[in-house]
């Protein structure tokens, strides 16, 4: 069992903020289809039971529902799926519209993720995002009333400017529309982007206090309104867990399509290459289009720790025993010792967890067990 990754990387703008691979010309786009079902359809299967699929980008709803039928369609050759698969479409809200939503359920999407980010015109405008607040709005509802099983919200906190009264009405707008998941995301300033160009000429400055303030505010809010926070990020209620961001979590295998995807099979990992002309010519040339490295026992061990710690389900001594070995429960053990973030960690019945108070700090709490040296 496994879950199934599909990289649609185009965008109608570029987000100021943004660093994941997409293109705003459309020009290799009829290629691409093709050259990710010859993808889809060549590449040798990790597995043929799929518990999840996710289509990112990029923008997913740059697509009609013609061509994500024929994804599907291309998928369901090789791989097979029952009701209980959950099929998540990564939309903009400015591309929903009451007969795109009803076509995309009908192809068998149950579960939308949509890009809100704030629900304040003026940080949409900052960001430079497609859409305004009212789209946004008017997108979760379409969404409710054609019956989408699962919806999720994307918010971005941090936003320079943007006070907490700003954010914790960003909050109830979002505890107003009864959604059942929600995923939100510091804002950062990653290289090669608009942000970070304007942050060097200091035009833009970010404040890691005023994001630790709002990080703050948004757990509190949300737990005290039946929320659950199963991952840094992300927040449910009514058990509506992300099953396939929740296997990335979990070490499960999964594979990636489509230009700069990335797939893991339990002991290597593979990433396709982040241009759309090169990746097109490359699949259909039969020439290599990803690159592959194989994980040391030690790689596995710090991406355990690094996400096991982010998540509700922590990591546990007896799995670092049966998967790593003796000596590295011995190694994990000597550094919970005299662990200098021990005032955020829960050690219970054999799990260890990051307390809520330190959600903030859980990669550099998660560092702080790091095997440095691999040595195997
Ligand atoms: S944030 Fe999403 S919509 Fe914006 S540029 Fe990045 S991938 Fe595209």
């Amino acid at each position: 069992m496994g879950g199934i990754y599909i990289h649609i990387p185009y965008c109608r703008k570029a987000c100021t903020y943004c660093n994941f691979h997409f293109s705003t010309s459309m020009s290799t786009r009829p290629e691409f289809l093709k050259s990710l079902i010859n993808e889809i359809e060549s590449r040798p299967p990790y597995f043929k039971e799929v518990e999840s699929i996710y289509f990112g980008g990029g923008t997913p709803s740059v697509l009609t529902a013609e061509e994500l039928n024929d994804l599907l369609a291309s998928l369901a050759k090789i791989y097979s799926w029952d009701k209980t698969a959950e099929i998540t479409f990564e939309v903009n809200p400015d591309d929903i519209s009451k007969e795109y939503v009803t076509m995309i359920r009908d192809v068998g999407i149950n579960r939308l993720s949509i890009g809100v980010q704030s629900f304040f015109d003026e940080d949409l405008l900052f960001m430079n995002r497609s859409h305004n607040a009212s789209q946004s709005k008017t997108a979760i509802s379409l969404a409710k009333d054609a019956g989408i099983e699962q919806i999720s919200i994307d918010l971005i906190y941090g936003i320079p400017g943007a006070s907490h009264e700003k954010w914790e009405e960003n909050i109830d707008t979002f505890l107003h529309l009864n959604v059942d998941h929600l995923s939100a995301y510091c804002l950062t300033v990653e290289e090669k982007t608009a942000l970070h160009k304007q942050v060097e000429k200091g035009k833009v400055t970010l404040d890691d206090q005023h994001s630790y303030e709002q990080f703050s505010i948004l757990i509190n809010k949300l737990i005290l309104n039946g929320y659950e926070q199963y991952e840094v990020s992300n927040f449910c209620r009514n058990g509506k867990t992300a099953k396939h961001n929740s296997s990335y979590w979990q070490s499960k295998p999964y594979m990636g399509f489509g230009p700069s995807a990335h797939s893991f099979n339990g002991t290597s990992r593979s990433w396709n290459v982040a241009n759309n002309v090169k990746y097109n010519k490359a699949v259909n040339d039969g020439d290599p289009y990803f690159e592959e490295e194989i994980l040391s026992l030690a790689d596995r061990y710090n991406e355990y720790i690094m996400t096991g710690l982010r998540t509700k389900w922590g990591v546990s001594r007896n799995e670092i025993s049966m998967v790593f070995g003796e000596d590295y429960l011995d190694f994990f053990e000597k550094e919970l010792l005299n662990n200098r973030f021990r005032d955020f960690i829960q050690d219970k019945d054999g799990v260890i967890t990051v307390l809520t108070a330190g959600k903030f700090y859980s990669d550099a709490i998660a560092s702080s067990f790091f095997k440095i040296q691999s040595d195997d």
